[in-house]
């Protein structure tokens, strides 16, 4: 049955995102007053219809005065070059060597080398039948068990707030498992050696990607740039999209309006109730909530599997201001406004550690960020310091999620749901901005 009448369920990136590309760009009045989403109970058959109508995926180019803060550091400056990572229980922060001659006397290589070692001469050594693993597991299996801990438990803290132990190295790194099998097994050697043709065929693949979307001005804004920071936070993107979606007529948007219920309706569809409108009556669903959010409306007449297989990641943000250029090493931390002295670091603190009282008092916070600098010194006192709770932000997929998600998607497809309802968001296909945009931007092809 053709969409008449869809609603969206978020308020995120990937919501917005399924508004503004997904589904925006398909719609097109076919009667009256036509939306996406409408609070009032209507008569049935009433002008509510949304036409699908393909088209492809366009993003404004940046407003003038653009949000990106001026003069992003180059790829030449230090922010841009340098990475830092502490190995517990060491004081200090080592530069992450890159793959030059300094490489040799860099204190890190004593914890990478084992991993570069066996990894080049091990081969092909995946067990028959295994699917998926942790990132931990499977960095152990192609290298060395020193190398998984430092740098694997690095990467997934640095990029989900997780325990490498437990993060699905699939969901979380398809490249790492698609590599190990172009590999036969070696993915240093394979990416040392691969031909001129498997180069082509990447970039060619990339290009493909790439222009799927209509980049604006965005490529020459950021020609040379590889570190970079939005003015008022990241947030700036999912309102600037808030703000296109808001502008089509087909859609409204009830900021503020948390979901409480979902049942099914013989007549509409759907009937989701909300804590401040009339009950929504759509005919199709997309569901870009978090999937514990979702697993709470779900009538116990039509279950769905998996909503709340994996656990979720609470992060606590604190922005520190600090008087001076010159406390950090170089490039560590973010030199603002160069002129005016100051530096810009972000402490994140949770993920995997669940924090007790008074973890992120500022004095606590800044003891920790004096040992991780190995500085004798106590750091001066911050100009400005700003806390962020995200409370269960970011999921951690766990070893099987891609075959859970095909299930999930499966039942939604199968007897009482028969594909009117999409499920996406960071949950699902990954926790990204680029996964979280194209997991929205992928919503209602099927629905045409
Ligand atoms: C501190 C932090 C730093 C990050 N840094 C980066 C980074 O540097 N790079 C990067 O690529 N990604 C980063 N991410 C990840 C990325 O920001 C998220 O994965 C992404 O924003 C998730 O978007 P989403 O729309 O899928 O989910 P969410 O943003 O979680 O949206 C879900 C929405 O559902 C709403 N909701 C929940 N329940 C209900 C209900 N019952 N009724 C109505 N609405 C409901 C919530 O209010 C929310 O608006 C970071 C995330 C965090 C938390």
């Amino acid at each position: 049955m053709p969409p008449r009448h869809i609603a969206i369920l978020g308020g995120g990136l990937t919501a917005k995102t399924t508004g503004r590309l997904g589904l925006q760009h398909r719609t097109r009045p076919a009667s009256r007053r036509p939306r996406l989403c409408s609070p009032r109970r209507r008569p049935a058959h009433s002008p509510t219809v949304v036409k699908l109508r393909p088209r492809a995926g366009v993003l404004d180019p940046p407003p003038p005065g653009s949000p990106i803060r001026s003069s992003p550091p180059p790829k030449s400056s230090p922010a841009a070059k340098n990475r830092y990572l502490h190995v517990p229980g060491t004081p200090g922060i080592y530069k992450i060597p890159g793959p030059r001659l300094s490489y040799l006397w860099s204190e890190l290589r004593f914890f990478i080398q084992p991993g570069i070692n066996f990894e080049l001469v091990r081969g092909w050594n995946r067990p028959e039948g295994v699917l998926d693993e942790s990132l931990e597991s499977f960095l152990t299996r192609r290298g060395h068990a020193i190398t998984a801990r430092v740098l694997g438990s690095a990467i997934g803290h640095g990029i989900y707030a997780a325990d490498a132990r437990l993060l699905s190295v699939r969901a979380a790194f398809p490249k790492l498992w698609e590599l190990e099998e172009k590999g036969k097994g070696r993915i240093l050697w394979y990416l040392l050696t691969r031909g001129k043709k498997a180069r082509e065929e990447e970039k060619q693949k990339a290009d493909e990607e790439q222009r799927q979307y209509q980049l604006g001005d965005v490529p020459k804004l950021m020609d040379g740039v590889s570190v970079y920071s939005f003015r008022d936070g990241m947030g700036t993107l999912a309102d600037a999209l808030g703000r296109a979606v808001a502008k089509n007529p087909n859609i409204r948007m009830l900021p503020g309006t948390e979901v409480t219920g979902l049942r099914f309706d013989d007549e509409h569809g759907f009937e989701i109730s909300t804590d401040r409108t009339n009950p929504l009556l759509p005919s199709h669903i997309v569901s870009a909530l978090p999937l514990p959010a979702l697993a709470k409306l779900i009538p116990d007449s039509h279950p769905l599997p998996y909503l709340t297989t994996n656990p979720a990641s609470s992060v606590t943000a604190i922005n520190l201001v600090f008087p001076g250029t010159k406390i950090f090493p170089r490039g560590f931390g973010d030199t603002l406004a160069p002129g005016e002295g100051i530096t810009k670091v972000t402490v994140m603190m949770g993920g995997p550690h669940r924090l007790r009282e008074g973890d992120t008092a500022l004095p606590v916070v800044l003891a920790h960020l004096q040992y991780h600098l190995n500085r004798r010194a106590p750091l001066p006192t911050p100009l400005v310091t700003r806390t962020w709770q995200h409370k269960e932000c970011i999921p951690t997929p766990l070893p099987g999620h891609l075959e859970r998600m095909k299930k999930l998607k499966e039942a939604l497809d199968g007897q009482g749901w028969e594909g009117r309802m999409e499920v996406v968001g960071a949950g699902v296909r990954g926790v990204s901005l680029g996964d979280c945009v194209e997991s929205g931007r992928g919503v209602g092809s099927r629905w045409a």
